[in-house]
């Protein structure tokens, strides 16, 4: 009797681990507890997600450039599909986080492609020495994060040209995001210019069809 007891006792110790993990505890996440642009991260999904982006865009490109491979079309990539890689509900809107997340891994992947440094987390870091109020989400900041660096990627009209009452953590969020948007748009020059008599977007070898653009 003893012996199976035990086993069963061990089992039972096993499932009740397993289930622990499974309930939704989040393994911690070092951009919102030990990074430098951590007060940005908790406060803008968008701005976390697009990190989370700009991580696995780069190291795709990175190893497309190793593989001797051409550049994919990155939206066709499950990483952009799901877009929700590193996602926690504690981190806000899962929407904001995936539009953030497919933002950084074009850009990641492009910047990794045409050989550019990883330079997102220092853009971050520095936009995020400006960030106030509370370490928490802050959906007002975030949208204005959203808007202004959709703004500066000439996606959608500047939306805060002049700041109303009660605009005032949209707009300073606008203005961060377009910051972003703003360096991104000059990366993506960088690399056209770069790329003008070798386009970067060729199609993979042996793939099916030339990229949409
Ligand atoms: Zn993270």
């Amino acid at each position: 009797m003893a012996p199976i007891g035990a086993s069963r006792i061990t089992i039972l110790t096993f499932v009740l681990a397993v289930s622990a993990v499974c309930a939704g505890q989040t393994p911690a996440d070092h951009h919102v507890s030990a990074d430098p642009a951590q007060r940005l991260f908790r406060a803008s999904p968008f701005a976390h997600g697009y990190i989370h982006g700009y991580e696995a865009g780069f190291s795709m490109g990175t190893e497309d450039v190793q593989m001797g491979r051409g550049a994919q079309e990155v939206r066709k990539s499950a990483e952009y599909q799901s877009a929700s890689e590193g996602y926690a509900a504690a981190f806000g809107s899962r929407e904001s986080f995936r539009a953030g997340f497919r933002a950084g891994l074009a850009i990641g992947y492009r910047d990794a492609f045409s050989g550019k440094e990883f330079r997102a987390l220092g853009e971050l870091r520095r936009l995020a020495t400006g960030v106030e109020g509370e370490a928490a989400v802050d959906r007002l900041y975030d949208g204005g994060f959203f808007a202004g660096y959709r703004a500066a990627r000439q996606e959608a009209a500047d939306q805060c040209q002049k700041a109303a009452a009660g605009r005032e953590r949209f707009c300073s969020g606008f203005l961060d995001g377009y910051q972003l948007g703003e360096s991104d748009a000059g990366a993506v020059t960088t690399a056209r210019e770069r790329s003008a008599a070798a386009p970067i977007l060729l199609p993979r070898p042996g793939g099916r069809s030339a990229p949409r653009r």
